[in-house]
């Protein structure tokens, strides 16, 4: 074969190849542009730009239930997976939409994601999107339903602590009428009539205590307090239930740290670690408070020698109501809201507060403060 019209050849191959080439790509173009000239004309002008900036979960479906649009949200709550939704009961939702014709609302509990155990609450609706689309609108109310549950669980508890000193009370006064002939007994029940009365004053505190707190009322002025002082009066308040028990009361030297927040507030929280110290300790120990400060953090520690936290009970002790020993707690006088009252006033001044504990051994509550100095010198270096 000779060579002169092999070159011609090739060059008619190469143009026939590079049409064709041309010619694909041109009608796979045209396949492209039509698709997204039926989405575009069936649903109606906007709705892709609102999806795109709803902050809730947004999804769109055709008429055979695959999403064509899903807002951020949507995916977040992961609503959708292989472009369906993923919940059956939301689909049953759009089925019936798309059927009578008529929008839906409805609250349902799903799990978050296809293989999510973590359960969520949403407010969904449904509506119909022109004449081939339905469009899903879903609200998380997952944190609100918590918040209502805590509300809940709170106002159970109060009602439970304040029921045992309310129903004694009323014993009390039966028992003192029936033996108002007798001094001697009228002086015991009247005695422990005014306990009780105390630990109902003292609980009804508390809890005014933590909800003013949790409202985040109490630092609304907040002065340059001394830590020392602190100390020392949340110590001599404790003095007395030390004593009777002959615990002694053992405090390092002044650090003369400060750190801005509300002092009675600091008193409280320190007052009550040092009365549970003294409270879950055995007579003739020691409790130690200590305080110290570096790289612009204060740490004041309270330890004693009592029956220490059981390893598994440790995380819990912050929580409202909780006890380790119920009937322990509640002989002494304990409502179970003193930690929480700490580790709000704690979080309130901007720190944290830990635990160490063993038990038989003792523990130690340890609260850490940002310094006042640092904490000025840092909003200095910001401005
Ligand atoms: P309470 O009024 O019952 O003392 P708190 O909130 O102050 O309530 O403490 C919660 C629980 O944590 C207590 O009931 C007790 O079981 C445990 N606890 C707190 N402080 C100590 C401590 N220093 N040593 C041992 N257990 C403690």
């Amino acid at each position: 074969m000779s060579s002169g019209w092999l070159v011609p050849l090739s060059v008619a191959f190469g143009i026939f190849v590079g049409a064709g080439v041309v010619l694909v790509i041109y009608v796979a173009a045209r396949r492209g542009h039509r698709a997204a000239a039926v989405v575009a004309s069936t649903v109606p002008d906007g709705v892709d730009q609102v999806i795109d900036v709803l902050e809730s979960a947004g999804v769109v479906l055709d008429g055979s239930n695959n999403v064509i649009k899903a807002s951020p949200g949507a995916m977040a709550a992961g609503l959708v997976w292989n472009q369906a939704l993923v919940h059956p009961e939301l689909v049953k939702l759009v089925d019936s939409v798309r059927r009578t014709g008529e929008p839906r609302s409805q609250e349902v509990q799903l799990p978050r994601g296809p293989f999510g155990d973590a359960m969520m609450h949403l407010f969904v609706r449904v509506a119909r999107l022109g004449t081939r689309y339905v469009l899903l609108l879903a609200e998380d109310r997952t944190e609100s339903y918590r918040l209502e549950e805590v509300r809940r669980d709170f106002v159970a508890n109060i009602s439970h602590e304040l029921k045992t000193p309310i129903g004694a009370v009323s014993l009390l006064a039966e028992a003192l009428e029936s033996a108002s002939d007798d001094p001697e007994q009228v002086r015991r029940f009247a005695k422990r009539l005014s306990k009780e009365s105390e630990r109902l004053v003292g609980i009804t505190q508390e809890i005014i205590e933590l909800s003013r707190l949790q409202a985040g009322e109490a630092l609304a002025k907040p002065e340059l307090v001394d830590i020392d002082r602190v100390l020392s009066t949340a110590i001599d308040q404790n003095h007395v239930a030390a004593d009777a028990e002959q615990i002694s009361l053992l405090r390092g030297g002044d650090k003369h740290a400060q750190v801005y927040g509300d002092q009675a507030m600091l008193v409280m929280a320190i007052h009550n670690l040092i009365a549970n110290a003294i409270q879950y300790s055995p007579a003739r120990s020691r409790v130690g408070i200590g305080v110290s400060e570096s790289d612009g953090v204060v740490e004041i520690s309270v330890t004693d020698q009592g029956i220490g936290i059981p390893e598994d009970e440790v995380d819990r002790v912050f929580e409202r109501f909780f006890r380790v020993d119920p009937a322990r707690s509640r002989n002494t006088g304990g409502s179970g809201l003193g930690l929480a009252i700490v580790k709000h006033v704690v979080q309130n001044h901007g720190g944290d507060i830990r635990v160490w504990s063993q038990p038989g051994s003792g523990s130690t509550f340890t609260v850490r403060l940002p310094e006042a100095s640092h904490a000025t010198a840092q909003l200095g270096a910001k401005e």
